[in-house]
């Protein structure tokens, strides 16, 4: 059973005007079942998170600025997004749903959030419309509770996962792994146990090639039990904040990629939406919905 976790937008509005597509929440769900891709039982609303799961990777001092809404300027603006309630609900169910997916690929082999990836998130500061670092307090669930021994992050979003990176850099059971845009944000990057930066307007053959090597690499030098994969969109050709050339087929062929290999080699894989800002909302749902699809194509489902 593939095993999808959804979280309603919960009332959770966007001022007008901002450019983050929210709307994609909501769109794909609907989409998949419309094509038949899930069945609507294949769905889950992940609980709160509880607090204790935020401070294990979050500072007191952050998570209280967050609650009281009294964050200095300086990192509220990096967020992008304007603080409220409603947000940090929301912050909190999505991680959730990436632990609960990540409890779920021990069973299933693969399940996915739609939402997540929010590897901005730093243990004392959020930016680039991350909040809370759903990957990490997953992957810190998953260590503490010693269903894990050996964690693998497998970050494909275009932007480097520095919060993820920065977290676990002094972490041996989790190595991060980002391949990314190399003039892309973040600017300044932080040191993830494996970074590949990618020229600007790389199109599919050369990404493509380049994964492949590097998914050969992990497999030969980590013996993982745990795989979270960020599945980002953001690496097409028609995204806004991009700058990378990758087709929607070629966006689907990377998908494949991980899935098969995660299947071949048995790694339980939690899966994070991640960015994606096409100019095409259309092509942006469609591009998340491949990565469902290519999900229950290679694990059969
Ligand atoms: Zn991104």
């Amino acid at each position: 059973m593939l095993k999808i976790a959804f979280s309603p937008v919960y009332q959770y509005q966007l001022p007008a005007g901002h450019r983050f597509p929210m709307i994609k929440y909501e769109l794909i769900p609907e989409q998949l079942l419309r094509q038949g891709i899930i069945e609507p039982n294949q769905f889950f609303e992940p609980k709160l998170l509880s607090e204790k799961w935020i401070l294990r990777t979050h500072c007191a001092q952050y998570w209280e600025q967050l609650k009281t809404k009294s964050l200095p300027s300086r990192i509220a603006r990096a967020i992008g997004f304007p603080l409220s309630d409603a947000l940090l609900h929301r912050g909190r169910v999505i991680s959730q749903g990436t632990l609960e997916c990540a409890l779920y690929a021990q069973k299933y082999g693969v399940a996915m959030n739609i939402a997540g990836g929010t590897h901005h998130a730093y243990k004392a500061s959020g930016g680039g419309f991350c909040v809370l670092n759903d990957i990490a307090i997953a992957a810190n669930y998953l260590l503490d509770k010693q269903l894990a021994q050996q964690i693998l992050v497998v970050d494909l979003d275009v932007h480097q996962g520095n919060g993820t990176a920065h977290i676990f850099r002094e972490e041996p059971r989790v190595f991060t792994f980002s391949m990314h845009g190399a003039k892309n944000y973040p600017l300044r990057k932080e040191a993830s146990d494996c970074d590949i930066p990618l020229e600007d307007a790389i199109e599919d053959e050369a990404y493509l090639s380049i994964l492949e090597e590097q998914l050969l690499y992990l497999s030969a030098s980590l013996k993982p039990d745990a795989v979270f994969y960020l599945s980002g969109v953001d690496v097409l050709a028609s995204d806004r904040l991009g700058r990378l050339g990758l087709s929607l087929e070629g966006c689907k062929e990377r998908d494949r990629m991980v899935f098969e290999w995660c299947k071949k080699h048995r790694y339980p894989v939690a899966v994070s939406m991640g960015g994606g800002y096409s100019t095409s909302l259309a092509q942006i749902i469609d591009a998340h919905c491949n990565t469902f699809k290519m999900a229950a194509e290679v694990y059969d489902y």
